[in-house]
């Protein structure tokens, strides 16, 4: 049978077909198109990048259907950022325009009309003038450390750097701890000149550059802030929706806005207080520090007006209908967005351009006489920018789908360069390693030999032998499939030095003078992302190893539990870790069935699919019951990044025994669930 590695001859001889199909100059032509304008979701330029991706889906035989939602999003119309010193004299005003002069060649599509000023999803209209602190990257731990050298943010302006948590992460911190306003810099030291020649030189950030982004309080719930877990189809009275400053939990009350290193420059020089700890240092040249009050403040004045309203966008949902008997209705759903902060070359476009070189490869099967087993399902989603929202309206529109799709395959930034990398639940981790074992890399040997060796070149003393796959945090449309409906999920991508993220810089020139000239990893990804589909609508037994889903469970615990001696916290973690051990081993079991061949496909096809939804909590994660998963969430205070076994590992962090000790038991009702559908296939 066809699962994991057992390919008959009629298999090998599609895969063959399709591998030939993905076309640089094709891919090179549909990035060329998405990227002609600037298309922010909701936009007449984001409903063409719509038609054409649609246009492309019929060609290759797709069924295909643009999908409207009507969903909150607020627009810039004037915003204004002013700094001034002590003394009153002005320091700066912003934001100056995305600009590079002509040395190194310019800039083409930097003067487009169309491109908005740099603004924050999510934030509110308001006019707020405060003293300025700077808090670092805007973290919990840096929150905790300005408090401990007694400075507070109340009823100032925080200003912090970009990374290493997701940005509305540093507004919820900020906001509970009353600032009165956000403004959110690329220091250089980050993704600027401290890395590497900037634009048009090089891929790093000029000094204009800058990130827009959504700051949605993402940890909570994503998608359309006014239908928290329903869908805002376009017929939804308004009555049926929480309206704009009436309880929308996942939106910030206080301004916030980006700004380029340029702008933030002189605001940062002119700040006095104390030195800023040496970690908080970033690459501009002098020493910074938090800020001083009282009468040697610097004041910032921020003024932003928003139109905030609902707004139309369009996932387009391409369609190739199953064949295979029993399993013909389930589904395989593969996807990326299709919206961008401007032109979006990178993120999100070269992922669509490989995922329309992918389709085309499947017309040409099509052609051929191939028809999937299961009913394979192509989204191209809008508005994940603002907050995954085209795929978290899809997701809870159809709960019925949810319940026959048996994986979530995902591309968001298909190319920034060659490294390739992957996220998945540990049950899909040898799917997605096999499937890139198939695919030959344009540095020679397969994608997996290169992925190897970019991972033991990043650590050269330890010899990599299979390279590592991470777990799912959030930022990208797998989340509502992974936590919230329980579809088992990756997430795969191609990258390199990207410091044009999110700015009018990430356009057509960036990318060929840095990310792929040949659009050669663009053929490459279209190859892995196309088997990925392939291979999961037409496998006979779903290649799923819950036996290494269960090996990762069993670690997390005792990372927890070696956490919780550590804070002194008493805890009885007996029944769970036996839980674990039993999932483990139903998953070993069935793995050895999956493997023997003679098993009920159907059968044990259901349960290899239904395990990962007995993972759901009935009530979701605390505070925050949208995430349904109990062993992937986003951190609430890392957003990005996978919190694992997020309910015990949260209560723990928290030193809440109680709470950590009915955590233990939701998990440990989980995993008896999800053993139960794994031994119901037999031993
Ligand atoms: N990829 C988007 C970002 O990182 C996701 C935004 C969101 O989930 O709110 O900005
Ligand atoms: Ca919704
Ligand atoms: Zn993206
Ligand atoms: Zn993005």
């Amino acid at each position: 049978v066809f699962g994991f590695r057992d390919f008959g001859a009629t298999e090998a001889r599609w895969d063959k077909a399709f591998l030939a199909v993905p076309d640089p100059a094709l891919a090179r032509e549909h990035l060329k198109r998405l990227t002609a304008a600037p298309h922010w979701a909701s936009s007449p330029e984001d409903y063409a990048t719509a038609l054409y991706v649609a246009d492309r889906f019929k060609a290759a035989g797709l069924e295909t259907t643009i999908v409207p939602y009507r969903v909150q999003l607020n627009r810039p119309v004037k915003i204004l950022v002013e700094a001034f010193a002590a003394d009153g004299a002005r320091l700066m005003t912003g934001p100056q325009a995305e600009h590079v002069d002509g040395t190194d060649g310019g800039d083409p599509y930097q003067n487009d009309k169309r491109i908005l000023p740099a603004f924050s999803g999510s934030s509110p209209s308001g006019d707020v003038t405060g003293t300025v602190v700077y808090a670092n990257y805007g973290t919990l731990a840096d929150f905790k450390r300005l408090q401990e050298m007694h400075v507070s943010v109340r009823d100032k302006i925080v200003l912090v750097r970009y990374g290493a948590n997701f940005r509305g992460v540093k507004v919820y911190l900020a906001q509970q701890r009353g600032a009165k306003g956000v403004l959110i810099y690329s220091d250089p030291a980050d993704d600027g000149f401290a890395r590497g020649d900037a634009y048009p030189k090089g891929p790093f950030r000029p000094e204009s550059g800058v990130q827009r982004g959504s700051v949605q309080f993402l940890p909570i719930f994503p998608g359309d802030p006014s239908t928290p877990g329903y869908a805002s189809v376009p017929e939804l009275p308004d009555a049926e929706r929480v309206a704009v400053g009436k309880g929308q939990v996942t939106q910030p009350s206080i301004p916030v806005n980006p700004l380029s290193w340029k702008d933030a420059e002189p605001i940062l020089e002119a700040m006095g207080g104390a030195s800023a700890p040496a970690n908080w240092q970033g690459g501009l040249p002098f020493n910074y520090h938090v800020g001083a009050s009282g009468r040697k403040a610097v004041k910032v004045h921020m003024r932003l007006v928003q139109d905030i309203a609902l707004r139309t966008i369009w996932d387009v949902i391409g369609k190739i209908p199953g064949v295979g008997g029993a399993e013909k209705d389930d589904l395989v759903v593969a996807g990326n967005h299709r919206d961008a902060w401007v032109f979006g070359a990178v993120d999100p476009s070269s992922g669509t351009a490989a995922m329309l070189e992918a389709v085309h490869g499947l017309g040409t099967l099509l052609q051929a006489g191939w028809r999937p087993k299961r009913t394979l399902v192509v989204a191209s989603w809008d508005a994940e920018e603002e907050g995954l929202i085209g795929s978290v309206e899809w997701v809870e529109q159809h709960p019925e789908l949810m319940k026959r799709t048996v994986a979530y395959l995902n591309t968001d930034v298909g190319v920034s360069g060659p490294s390739f990398s992957a996220s998945a639940v540990p049950s899909l981790k040898e799917f997605v390693s096999d499937v890139t074992k198939e695919v030959e890399s344009p540095a020679g040997g397969s994608v997996h030999e290169q992925w190897r060796l970019d991972q033991e070149r990043a650590h050269p003393k330890e010899p990599v032998s299979e390279p590592k796959i991470d777990a799912l945090g959030s930022g990208s449309d797998y989340t509502p499939f992974l936590q919230h409906a329980g579809v088992a999920a990756t997430d795969i991508g191609s990258n390199g030095p990207y410091g044009v993220y999110h700015s009018a810089f990430d356009n057509f020139n960036w990318f060929v003078k840095n990310a792929d000239p040949n659009f050669l990893y663009e053929q490459q990804q279209a190859r892995v992302f196309g088997l990925e589909m392939l291979h999961m609508a037409d496998a006979d037994v779903l290649p799923m190893d819950y036996g290494a889903y269960g090996a990762e469970v069993v670690g997390y615990l005792s990372e927890v539990r070696a956490k919780a001696e550590e804070k002194g916290l008493k805890l009885d973690f007996t029944k769970t870790q036996q839980a674990a051990m039993r999932f483990e081993a139903a998953g070993v079991a069935a793995r050895v069935r999956q493997d023997a061949g003679n098993v009920d496909a159907v059968r044990m096809n259901r349960a290899l699919k239904e395990t990962e939804v007995a993972l759901l909590l009935p009530n979701g994660l605390p505070g925050r019951g949208w995430y349904k998963h109990s062993v992937y969430s986003p951190g609430e205070y890392t957003g990005y990044q996978a919190v694992v076994i997020p309910g015990v590992n949260e209560a723990v962090t928290l030193g809440d025994r109680a709470r950590a000790q009915s955590q233990l038991q939701g998990l440990a009702d989980a995993l008896g669930r999800a053993s139960a559908v794994l031994e119901s296939v037999g031993r």
